[in-house]
């Protein structure tokens, strides 16, 4: 059963929302402006990770539903392409005041089905809607390139869209990471059919809604729910001309190779194993707390998590305090009062933390603080557990895989050198950072680490999105980022137009030229 804040929440969202399931109904598909109900004959269940209640049965969508999706995005291509960059500016300032009126509706949404903390999913939302303010300048971005290559001959290159695309989502951004592509992709003159993750459809369901009353016309946005059946149809559907992935290795290198291979783009953003160096010369009250907070926040569901923290000479000794630390740490339900740390996505998710957690041992290594056994009075039933702190290395699971828990694994290196070894030794290349106050060791550490994402003094050093993500290495596949420049670059391709407009037929010789013509 749902606690009493949550019901309240769960009432107040799905009387609101439309398409939006809390209270044990169906959760919707958005076509052709519609939020319509699924024949589906397979249906999943989104329960609140904090108490196991149902809140809603998500339909795996019939591929005749997901044909019609895309015939509909396919259709609504060739008007909404035809619109001005202006009007479709006019979209998103309108979406953007709304996602600010909305955002604790999308948050309650969040908390509901993810279990993030009530201000942590509005952290949530925010960073999506960024990205909406950002498609807001695309007057500006999209200024398109023209000069005189020659004599009263002009070249002028057009961004163009690229028709119907696609957006498959992972459960622990449930708003940022949709944002992340369906202002991009539209606001560009793209169609998109979004797949939200299975386990948190709502916050996209509310979002469609948003777009809707923005103004974007049907078809623009259609968002199909399901699972691996619909990705498939995705990544094989000759309609769909571009794929946006975020999720886990497997999926995206599946999504990856699949999508390519039927000729479409893909950009796929994957796990990581995101590492701070710990100078013995960092203020080191500052450096705990962050380093804490971006370990532990979100259970350590986000891609930035931190995840290893590389102690270097001295300030190995301040490792018990970094223990004190995360044991302060409230670990209950998201909404409730003072909570640091929410329930993990799944009973699944807090065995696998559990299992590799307890592996370090096994393996040789030490556990320096063992949250994994918590359990929460006011929540018994919940996929808790509370911060653990490991000592591990390379060659054992706890540190080799994304553990994607509240599990930080410490490591010991005498050097500057040898820390940043680690890192770049290590598969994943998404993020990474360093707590020092000396400038000369902060500038060494950002030429020399092979990481994509780069924080001196900041934990979770994500760029906001006037900038592109630059994970690397095993992050990433695919070769264009998401947001900021890159976006433009992901949903339009180039068209150049050489003209030559001459006034008179001066100096032309009767013979016609078969020569590679020279500018001059
Ligand atoms: P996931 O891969 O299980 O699911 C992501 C999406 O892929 C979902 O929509 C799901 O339906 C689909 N999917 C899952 N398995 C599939 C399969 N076998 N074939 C086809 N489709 C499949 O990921 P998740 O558990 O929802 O998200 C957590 C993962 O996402 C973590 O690894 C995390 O690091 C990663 N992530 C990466 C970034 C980034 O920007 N690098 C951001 C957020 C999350």
């Amino acid at each position: 059963q749902l606690s009493q804040i949550a019901l309240s929440r769960a009432k107040d969202v799905e009387s609101k929302w439309q398409g939006t399931s809390m209270l044990g109904g169906t959760t919707k598909n958005f076509v052709d402006g519609k939020f319509v109900d699924s024949s589906a004959s397979s249906w999943l269940d989104v329960n609140d990770p904090s108490t196991q209640a149902l809140l809603s049965k998500v339909p795996l969508t019939t591929q005749s539903e997901f044909d019609a999706a895309v015939a509909n995005a396919e259709a609504a291509f060739p008007a909404w392409r035809e619109t001005s960059l202006l009007t479709r500016q006019q979209v998103m300032f309108k979406l953007q005041a709304l996602l600010r009126e909305h955002m604790d509706d999308i948050a309650n949404a969040i908390v509901l089905e993810q279990g993030k903390t009530f201000a942590d999913a509005k952290g949530d939302v925010l960073r999506g809607l960024q990205v909406v303010e950002v498609a807001c300048g695309v007057t500006s971005t999209m200024l398109e390139e023209r000069i005189e290559v020659s004599k009263d001959m002009d070249t002028y290159a057009r961004r163009e869209p690229l028709g119907v695309t696609a957006a498959i989502a992972p459960f622990n951004f449930p708003a940022m990471i949709p944002l992340w592509s369906i202002p991009m992709a539209t606001v560009t003159g793209n169609t998109l059919v979004l797949k939200p993750s299975e386990r948190v459809p709502g916050a996209s369901m509310i979002i469609a809604e948003l777009c809707q009353r923005a103004g974007m016309p049907k078809g623009v946005l259609n968002v199909v729910n399901g699972a691996v059946d619909i990705v498939n149809g995705i990544c094989d559907d000759p309609r769909i001309k571009a794929i946006s992935f975020v999720g886990s290795d497997k999926a995206g290198a599946h999504i990856y190779h699949r999508g390519t291979q039927n000729g479409k783009r893909v950009q796929a953003n994957l796990g990581a194993k995101n590492h701070a160096i710990l100078m013995p010369d960092a203020n080191k009250n500052f450096a705990l707390n962050s380093i804490a907070g971006a370990a532990f926040g979100a259970a350590g569901q986000r891609c930035m998590a931190l995840s290893v923290v590389v102690a270097v000479g001295e300030a190995q000794s301040w490792v018990p305090e970094l223990v004190e630390r995360a044991k302060q740490l409230k670990v209950s339900g998201g909404f409730e009062e003072g909570a640091d740390l929410g329930p993990l996505i799944s009973p699944a998710a807090r065995d696998r933390v559990r299992s590799l957690t307890g592996s370090v041992e096994q393996e040789g290594g030490k556990i320096l603080l063992d949250g994994t056994d918590f359990a929460s009075p006011d929540y018994p039933n919940g996929n808790f557990v509370g911060p653990s702190i490991v000592e591990a290395g390379p060659g054992m699971k706890a540190y080799d895989q994304e553990i994607f828990g509240p599990t930080l694994v410490v490591l010991k290196a005498d050097t500057l050198d040898q820390a940043v070894e680690y890192i770049n030794k290590n598969k994943y290349g998404n993020g990474a950072a360093i707590f020092t106050t000396n400038g000369a060791t902060a500038r060494k550490f950002e030429k020399t680490v092979n990481a994509g994402q780069l924080g001196v003094n900041v934990p979770v050093p994500v760029p906001l999105p006037m900038f592109a993500w630059s994970g690397n290495k095993g992050s990433v596949m695919g070769d264009i980022g998401f947001y900021g420049k890159s976006a433009l670059n992901f949903y339009t391709s180039y068209k150049t137009s050489t003209s030559l407009w001459r006034a008179e037929d001066a100096n032309m010789s009767e013979r016609a030229s078969v020569n590679m013509p020279t500018m001059s």
